[in-house]
């Protein structure tokens, strides 16, 4: 059978400060972000850590209609969301409606660091929101 799923590509971090938690993870890591990016459609400003072959994404809301405001909000700082890298994003949001899972977005769309993303409802994933990712290229 072949693998869907390729690797855990990155673990998504809510943050309520992004400089502090900038700080705290290059405290914690040994090394600084490799890039800052921001996401206008989702409202938030990432920051990128290498970690092997994963990463760490932190998010930070940039206006209070903002998914992160509203998990902060609801949950406070913590795991946001753990993302797959995937072989063919279009191929696995297909199988996974037919296994049962509800995803937010009919079509994948442009996400931070070069990707295509889309996601899987917390309520069908065991409680995790879920990011599908390949590269955008
Ligand atoms: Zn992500």
């Amino acid at each position: 059978m072949s693998q869907h799923f390729k690797q855990i590509e990155h673990l998504g971090i809510a943050v309520a400060n992004l400089l502090e938690a900038e700080e705290r993870y290059t405290a914690m890591l040994g090394h600084p972000p490799y890039k800052r990016e921001a996401v206008e459609r989702e409202g938030v400003m990432t920051s990128f850590f290498q970690v092997g072959p994963n990463k760490i994404e932190l998010l930070e809301a940039t206006r209070p209609d903002s998914p992160i405001s509203a998990f902060i909000e609801k949950r406070g700082e913590g795991l946001h969301h753990v993302a797959y890298l995937v072989k063919d994003i279009r191929v696995e949001m297909e199988r996974l409606k037919s296994e049962g899972f509800k995803l937010l977005s009919d079509e994948p769309k442009p996400g931070a660091d070069g990707m295509l993303v889309a996601f899987v409802h917390p309520k069908t994933a065991g409680g995790v929101l879920v990011e599908l990712c390949q590269p955008n290229h």
